[in-house]
Protein backbone atom coordinates (compact mmCIF):
# COMPACT_ATOMS: atom_id res chain seq x y z
CA UNK A 1 0.00 0.00 0.00
CA UNK A 2 2.75 2.47 0.28
CA UNK A 3 3.46 4.77 -2.43
CA UNK A 4 -0.02 3.72 -3.64
CA UNK A 5 -2.21 6.75 -4.61
CA UNK A 6 -5.66 7.18 -2.80
CA UNK A 7 -7.95 9.88 -3.44
CA UNK A 8 -10.49 10.91 -0.68
CA UNK A 9 -14.12 12.20 -1.90
CA UNK A 10 -15.29 14.46 0.72
CA UNK A 11 -13.61 16.90 3.11
CA UNK A 12 -16.14 16.61 5.52
CA UNK A 13 -15.57 15.21 9.08
CA UNK A 14 -14.85 11.80 7.86
CA UNK A 15 -12.70 12.55 4.96
CA UNK A 16 -10.52 14.36 7.27
CA UNK A 17 -10.00 12.14 9.82
CA UNK A 18 -9.16 9.64 7.10
CA UNK A 19 -6.75 11.83 5.58
CA UNK A 20 -5.04 12.27 8.77
CA UNK A 21 -4.71 8.68 9.80
CA UNK A 22 -3.62 7.27 6.32
CA UNK A 23 -0.90 9.83 7.37
CA UNK A 24 -0.20 8.35 10.53
CA UNK A 25 0.52 5.10 8.60
CA UNK A 26 2.79 6.42 6.27
CA UNK A 27 0.32 6.89 3.24
CA UNK A 28 -0.11 9.44 0.84
CA UNK A 29 -4.16 10.91 -0.43
CA UNK A 30 -5.15 13.55 -1.50
CA UNK A 31 -8.85 15.05 -0.71
CA UNK A 32 -11.29 16.16 -2.93
CA UNK A 33 -14.58 18.38 -2.02
CA UNK A 34 -16.58 19.69 -4.10
CA UNK A 35 -17.37 23.00 -1.95
CA UNK A 36 -15.82 26.01 -3.40
CA UNK A 37 -13.80 26.56 0.08
CA UNK A 38 -14.50 26.07 3.45
CA UNK A 39 -16.97 28.02 5.25
CA UNK A 40 -18.02 28.60 8.55
CA UNK A 41 -21.78 28.22 8.08
CA UNK A 42 -23.80 25.54 10.39
CA UNK A 43 -24.80 24.83 14.62
CA UNK A 44 -23.06 22.47 16.61
CA UNK A 45 -21.75 18.99 17.00
CA UNK A 46 -22.12 16.46 19.78
CA UNK A 47 -18.85 14.41 19.78
CA UNK A 48 -19.48 11.45 21.77
CA UNK A 49 -17.32 9.11 23.49
CA UNK A 50 -16.00 7.11 20.16
CA UNK A 51 -15.43 10.41 18.25
CA UNK A 52 -13.59 11.91 21.35
CA UNK A 53 -11.11 8.87 21.41
CA UNK A 54 -10.34 8.79 17.86
CA UNK A 55 -9.46 12.57 18.10
CA UNK A 56 -7.47 11.54 21.04
CA UNK A 57 -5.74 8.93 19.02
CA UNK A 58 -4.43 10.92 16.45
CA UNK A 59 -3.54 13.75 18.76
CA UNK A 60 -6.02 16.09 18.30
CA UNK A 61 -8.18 16.13 21.64
CA UNK A 62 -5.77 17.87 23.48
CA UNK A 63 -5.51 21.22 21.20
CA UNK A 64 -9.12 21.20 20.40
CA UNK A 65 -10.58 21.22 24.42
CA UNK A 66 -10.53 25.00 24.71
CA UNK A 67 -13.17 25.37 21.81
CA UNK A 68 -15.17 21.89 23.34
CA UNK A 69 -18.16 22.63 26.16
CA UNK A 70 -18.22 19.51 27.70
CA UNK A 71 -22.02 18.44 29.20
CA UNK A 72 -22.23 15.58 31.23
CA UNK A 73 -26.09 15.58 31.56
CA UNK A 74 -28.65 14.66 28.82
CA UNK A 75 -32.59 15.53 29.48
CA UNK A 76 -34.97 14.56 27.25
CA UNK A 77 -38.17 16.19 27.87
CA UNK A 78 -41.17 13.67 26.73
CA UNK A 79 -44.50 15.88 26.14
CA UNK A 80 -44.17 18.12 28.74
CA UNK A 81 -44.66 15.69 30.83
CA UNK A 82 -42.15 12.69 31.40
CA UNK A 83 -38.05 13.44 31.80
CA UNK A 84 -35.64 11.07 31.08
CA UNK A 85 -31.85 11.94 32.90
CA UNK A 86 -28.91 10.39 31.03
CA UNK A 87 -25.91 11.14 33.95
CA UNK A 88 -22.79 10.26 31.64
CA UNK A 89 -20.90 10.72 34.52
CA UNK A 90 -22.09 7.59 35.53
CA UNK A 91 -20.69 5.77 32.46
CA UNK A 92 -17.45 3.55 33.18
CA UNK A 93 -16.05 4.85 29.81
CA UNK A 94 -13.24 7.08 28.71
CA UNK A 95 -14.39 10.70 28.08
CA UNK A 96 -17.78 10.05 29.60
CA UNK A 97 -19.28 13.13 28.19
CA UNK A 98 -20.99 15.17 25.75
CA UNK A 99 -18.21 17.36 24.10
CA UNK A 100 -20.50 20.28 22.29
CA UNK A 101 -18.75 21.97 19.56
CA UNK A 102 -19.05 24.56 16.86
CA UNK A 103 -19.08 22.09 13.80
CA UNK A 104 -16.99 24.56 11.18
CA UNK A 105 -14.98 24.30 14.79
CA UNK A 106 -14.04 20.32 14.17
CA UNK A 107 -13.79 21.05 10.64
CA UNK A 108 -11.50 23.54 10.72
CA UNK A 109 -9.63 21.95 13.34
CA UNK A 110 -9.26 18.59 11.44
CA UNK A 111 -8.29 20.76 7.89
CA UNK A 112 -5.82 22.16 9.82
CA UNK A 113 -4.00 19.09 10.51
CA UNK A 114 -5.21 17.00 6.87
CA UNK A 115 -3.44 20.26 5.37
CA UNK A 116 0.21 19.27 6.86
CA UNK A 117 -0.27 15.71 5.81
CA UNK A 118 -2.24 16.07 2.21
CA UNK A 119 -3.31 18.51 -0.58
CA UNK A 120 -7.16 19.33 -0.06
CA UNK A 121 -8.45 20.78 -3.24
CA UNK A 122 -11.75 22.56 -2.86
CA UNK A 123 -14.08 23.04 -6.40
CA UNK A 124 -13.64 19.44 -7.19
CA UNK A 125 -16.92 17.82 -7.27
CA UNK A 126 -17.09 13.95 -8.35
CA UNK A 127 -19.69 13.46 -10.82
CA UNK A 128 -18.65 10.05 -11.57
CA UNK A 129 -16.11 7.14 -10.23
CA UNK A 130 -15.56 3.70 -11.78
CA UNK A 131 -13.81 0.83 -9.94
CA UNK A 132 -11.99 -0.83 -12.25
CA UNK A 133 -9.80 -3.84 -11.63
CA UNK A 134 -6.26 -2.28 -10.66
CA UNK A 135 -7.49 1.57 -10.43
CA UNK A 136 -10.47 3.76 -9.80
CA UNK A 137 -11.12 6.38 -12.46
CA UNK A 138 -12.39 9.64 -11.35
CA UNK A 139 -14.50 12.70 -12.60
CA UNK A 140 -15.04 15.83 -11.72
CA UNK A 141 -17.26 19.09 -12.46
CA UNK A 142 -15.01 21.01 -13.49
CA UNK A 143 -13.35 18.53 -16.22
CA UNK A 144 -10.49 16.88 -14.27
CA UNK A 145 -9.95 13.70 -14.41
CA UNK A 146 -7.90 11.45 -12.46
CA UNK A 147 -6.87 7.90 -11.82
CA UNK A 148 -6.15 6.16 -8.05
CA UNK A 149 -4.91 2.95 -6.84
CA UNK A 150 -7.63 3.17 -4.17
CA UNK A 151 -10.54 5.76 -3.75
CA UNK A 152 -12.20 6.07 -0.80
CA UNK A 153 -15.61 8.28 -0.82
CA UNK A 154 -16.53 10.53 2.37
CA UNK A 155 -18.91 12.46 0.12
CA UNK A 156 -21.70 12.31 3.01
CA UNK A 157 -25.20 10.64 2.57
CA UNK A 158 -25.89 11.71 -1.01
CA UNK A 159 -22.90 9.97 -2.33
CA UNK A 160 -21.89 10.72 -5.61
CA UNK A 161 -19.40 8.02 -5.48
CA UNK A 162 -21.40 5.31 -3.93
CA UNK A 163 -24.76 5.86 -6.76
CA UNK A 164 -21.48 6.07 -9.82
CA UNK A 165 -20.33 2.58 -8.46
CA UNK A 166 -24.04 1.25 -8.06
CA UNK A 167 -23.74 -0.40 -4.84
CA UNK A 168 -27.09 -0.91 -3.49
CA UNK A 169 -28.48 1.16 -0.50
CA UNK A 170 -31.68 0.94 1.48
CA UNK A 171 -32.81 4.87 1.91
CA UNK A 172 -35.74 5.71 4.20
CA UNK A 173 -36.70 9.53 4.55
CA UNK A 174 -37.21 10.48 7.83
CA UNK A 175 -39.98 12.61 6.37
CA UNK A 176 -38.70 15.46 8.86
CA UNK A 177 -36.63 18.57 8.29
CA UNK A 178 -34.18 19.98 10.87
CA UNK A 179 -32.34 23.10 11.22
CA UNK A 180 -29.06 23.51 13.36
CA UNK A 181 -27.60 26.93 14.30
CA UNK A 182 -26.33 29.11 16.97
CA UNK A 183 -28.06 31.16 19.29
CA UNK A 184 -26.94 33.78 22.22
CA UNK A 185 -28.93 33.12 25.12
CA UNK A 186 -27.35 35.13 28.11
CA UNK A 187 -26.64 31.72 30.06
CA UNK A 188 -27.71 28.07 29.74
CA UNK A 189 -26.81 25.35 32.68
CA UNK A 190 -24.18 22.61 31.08
CA UNK A 191 -26.93 20.07 29.80
CA UNK A 192 -27.81 19.17 26.64
CA UNK A 193 -31.74 19.44 26.64
CA UNK A 194 -34.14 17.95 23.71
CA UNK A 195 -37.56 18.77 23.79
CA UNK A 196 -40.27 16.29 22.35
CA UNK A 197 -43.58 18.08 21.85
CA UNK A 198 -47.19 16.64 21.71
CA UNK A 199 -47.29 17.97 18.28
CA UNK A 200 -44.42 15.86 17.03
CA UNK A 201 -41.44 18.24 16.44
CA UNK A 202 -37.77 18.44 18.68
CA UNK A 203 -36.36 20.84 20.11
CA UNK A 204 -32.66 20.37 21.19
CA UNK A 205 -30.20 22.74 23.02
CA UNK A 206 -26.65 22.16 24.25
CA UNK A 207 -24.04 24.89 25.34
CA UNK A 208 -21.26 26.21 23.54
CA UNK A 209 -18.10 27.91 24.09
CA UNK A 210 -17.71 31.50 24.14
CA UNK A 211 -21.23 32.37 25.87
CA UNK A 212 -23.10 30.18 22.88
CA UNK A 213 -25.73 28.24 22.47
CA UNK A 214 -26.52 25.20 19.75
CA UNK A 215 -29.75 24.99 19.00
CA UNK A 216 -31.31 22.13 16.36
CA UNK A 217 -35.06 21.74 15.78
CA UNK A 218 -37.67 20.79 13.96
CA UNK A 219 -38.20 22.34 10.58
CA UNK A 220 -40.99 22.95 8.37
CA UNK A 221 -39.94 20.06 5.59
CA UNK A 222 -40.00 21.57 1.50
CA UNK A 223 -40.64 24.97 2.83
CA UNK A 224 -38.14 26.35 4.81
CA UNK A 225 -36.51 28.75 2.51
CA UNK A 226 -40.38 29.94 1.88
CA UNK A 227 -40.66 30.32 5.53
CA UNK A 228 -37.32 32.09 6.04
CA UNK A 229 -37.93 34.46 3.19
CA UNK A 230 -41.28 35.06 4.56
CA UNK A 231 -42.68 34.53 7.85
CA UNK A 232 -39.46 33.52 9.93
CA UNK A 233 -41.44 35.32 12.99
CA UNK A 234 -44.86 33.41 12.59
CA UNK A 235 -42.83 30.23 12.59
CA UNK A 236 -40.78 31.39 15.74
CA UNK A 237 -44.20 32.27 17.21
CA UNK A 238 -45.61 28.57 16.76
CA UNK A 239 -43.08 27.54 19.07
CA UNK A 240 -44.60 29.47 22.14
CA UNK A 241 -45.89 26.59 23.74
CA UNK A 242 -42.48 25.00 24.20
CA UNK A 243 -41.83 27.35 27.08
CA UNK A 244 -39.42 30.69 27.49
CA UNK A 245 -36.30 29.19 26.88
CA UNK A 246 -37.28 27.65 23.29
CA UNK A 247 -38.83 31.03 22.92
CA UNK A 248 -35.66 33.16 23.51
CA UNK A 249 -33.56 30.37 21.81
CA UNK A 250 -35.44 31.05 18.79
CA UNK A 251 -35.45 34.86 19.47
CA UNK A 252 -31.98 35.79 19.94
CA UNK A 253 -30.52 33.87 16.24
CA UNK A 254 -27.94 36.32 15.24
CA UNK A 255 -27.76 35.14 12.06
CA UNK A 256 -30.48 32.98 10.69
CA UNK A 257 -28.44 32.67 7.00
CA UNK A 258 -26.15 30.53 9.14
CA UNK A 259 -28.76 27.67 10.03
CA UNK A 260 -28.14 24.50 8.49
CA UNK A 261 -31.02 23.46 7.27
CA UNK A 262 -31.22 19.33 6.42
CA UNK A 263 -33.95 16.57 4.95
CA UNK A 264 -31.86 13.54 6.40
CA UNK A 265 -32.84 10.29 5.28
CA UNK A 266 -31.30 6.69 6.87
CA UNK A 267 -28.81 5.29 4.36
CA UNK A 268 -27.89 1.66 5.02
CA UNK A 269 -25.55 -0.71 2.79
CA UNK A 270 -25.03 -4.15 2.25
CA UNK A 271 -21.51 -4.22 1.05
CA UNK A 272 -19.66 -0.74 1.27
CA UNK A 273 -16.79 -1.11 -0.57
CA UNK A 274 -16.30 -2.10 -4.26
CA UNK A 275 -12.43 -2.33 -4.66
CA UNK A 276 -10.51 -0.69 -5.13
CA UNK A 277 -13.27 1.72 -3.91
CA UNK A 278 -14.31 1.65 -0.26
CA UNK A 279 -17.12 4.09 1.21
CA UNK A 280 -17.05 5.90 4.83
CA UNK A 281 -18.94 7.93 7.07
CA UNK A 282 -22.12 8.62 5.84
CA UNK A 283 -21.86 7.69 2.49
CA UNK A 284 -21.74 4.23 4.20
CA UNK A 285 -23.97 4.79 7.08
CA UNK A 286 -26.61 7.51 7.72
CA UNK A 287 -28.55 7.94 10.65
CA UNK A 288 -31.28 10.23 10.72
CA UNK A 289 -31.17 12.75 14.16
CA UNK A 290 -33.38 10.49 17.15
CA UNK A 291 -32.65 9.64 20.64
CA UNK A 292 -30.36 7.01 19.46
CA UNK A 293 -27.71 9.11 18.37
CA UNK A 294 -26.96 10.47 21.95
CA UNK A 295 -27.20 6.71 23.12
CA UNK A 296 -24.64 5.63 20.45
CA UNK A 297 -21.40 5.29 23.16
CA UNK A 298 -23.50 2.98 25.22
CA UNK A 299 -25.18 4.10 28.15
CA UNK A 300 -25.33 1.93 31.35
CA UNK A 301 -28.54 0.88 31.30
CA UNK A 302 -30.81 1.59 33.77
CA UNK A 303 -33.97 0.45 34.87
CA UNK A 304 -37.39 2.91 33.97
CA UNK A 305 -39.42 3.15 36.79
CA UNK A 306 -42.81 1.55 36.27
CA UNK A 307 -44.80 0.23 32.81
CA UNK A 308 -46.55 3.24 33.02
CA UNK A 309 -43.95 5.13 32.56
CA UNK A 310 -42.30 2.33 29.47
CA UNK A 311 -45.59 2.10 27.63
CA UNK A 312 -45.28 6.26 27.27
CA UNK A 313 -41.93 5.97 26.59
CA UNK A 314 -42.59 3.29 23.73
CA UNK A 315 -44.96 6.01 22.44
CA UNK A 316 -42.03 7.43 21.59
CA UNK A 317 -40.42 4.92 20.06
CA UNK A 318 -37.51 4.51 22.59
CA UNK A 319 -38.34 1.12 23.48
CA UNK A 320 -34.49 -0.57 22.77
CA UNK A 321 -32.98 1.60 25.63
CA UNK A 322 -33.81 1.73 29.42
CA UNK A 323 -33.06 4.73 30.84
CA UNK A 324 -33.82 6.18 34.25
CA UNK A 325 -36.89 8.61 34.52
CA UNK A 326 -38.69 10.60 36.23
CA UNK A 327 -41.72 12.88 36.40
CA UNK A 328 -41.35 16.20 35.84
CA UNK A 329 -44.33 17.49 37.62
CA UNK A 330 -44.51 14.78 40.23
C1 LIG B 1 -29.88 17.54 12.07
C2 LIG B 1 -28.62 16.71 12.25
C3 LIG B 1 -27.99 16.69 13.50
C4 LIG B 1 -26.82 15.93 13.68
N1 LIG B 1 -26.23 15.93 14.90
C5 LIG B 1 -25.14 15.17 15.10
C6 LIG B 1 -24.49 15.13 16.36
O1 LIG B 1 -24.88 15.85 17.29
N2 LIG B 1 -23.41 14.32 16.55
C7 LIG B 1 -22.93 13.56 15.52
O2 LIG B 1 -21.93 12.83 15.71
N3 LIG B 1 -23.51 13.59 14.30
C8 LIG B 1 -24.59 14.37 14.08
N4 LIG B 1 -25.18 14.39 12.85
C9 LIG B 1 -24.59 13.57 11.79
C10 LIG B 1 -23.31 14.20 11.28
O3 LIG B 1 -23.53 15.52 10.82
C11 LIG B 1 -22.80 13.34 10.16
O4 LIG B 1 -22.75 12.00 10.58
C12 LIG B 1 -21.40 13.76 9.71
O5 LIG B 1 -21.39 15.09 9.26
C13 LIG B 1 -20.95 12.84 8.59
O6 LIG B 1 -19.66 13.22 8.17
P1 LIG B 1 -19.18 12.82 6.73
O7 LIG B 1 -17.79 13.39 6.60
O8 LIG B 1 -19.39 11.38 6.47
O9 LIG B 1 -20.17 13.57 5.71
P2 LIG B 1 -20.49 15.11 5.55
O10 LIG B 1 -20.34 15.85 6.80
O11 LIG B 1 -21.81 15.16 4.83
O12 LIG B 1 -19.34 15.62 4.56
C14 LIG B 1 -19.36 15.26 3.19
C15 LIG B 1 -18.38 16.17 2.44
O13 LIG B 1 -18.35 15.74 1.10
C16 LIG B 1 -18.49 16.84 0.22
N5 LIG B 1 -19.16 16.34 -0.97
C17 LIG B 1 -20.46 15.97 -1.12
N6 LIG B 1 -20.69 15.53 -2.37
C18 LIG B 1 -19.51 15.63 -3.01
C19 LIG B 1 -19.10 15.32 -4.35
N7 LIG B 1 -19.95 14.82 -5.27
N8 LIG B 1 -17.81 15.53 -4.68
C20 LIG B 1 -16.90 16.03 -3.77
N9 LIG B 1 -17.24 16.35 -2.52
C21 LIG B 1 -18.53 16.14 -2.14
C22 LIG B 1 -19.31 17.86 1.00
O14 LIG B 1 -19.04 19.19 0.54
C23 LIG B 1 -18.81 17.63 2.43
O15 LIG B 1 -17.70 18.45 2.72
C24 LIG B 1 -26.31 15.16 12.62
C25 LIG B 1 -26.93 15.19 11.36
C26 LIG B 1 -28.08 15.95 11.18
C27 LIG B 1 -28.73 15.97 9.82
Amino acid sequence: MRGARIAIVGAGPAGLTAAITAAHFGLMTTVFDGAEDFTRVGGGIVIHSNGLRVLERLGLLESFKPLIFPCRKLVLELGGQYEIVSDYDELPIPHNYLAIVLRYQLQEHLLTSARKVAPILFAHRCTYAEARQAHARLEFANGARAEFEVVIGADGAHSQVRQSLGVSAVKKAAGAAYLRGVTELPSHPPVVREIWGSDGRRFGIAPLTEGRTYFYCSAPRGQWHEVLSQRLGAWIDTWNPYGELVRSALHRVPDWNAVNYDEPEDVRLKRWYSPPVFLIGDAAHAMTPNYSHHLKPGLRQRERRDAAHRAEADDYNIGLFKVSGHDRHP
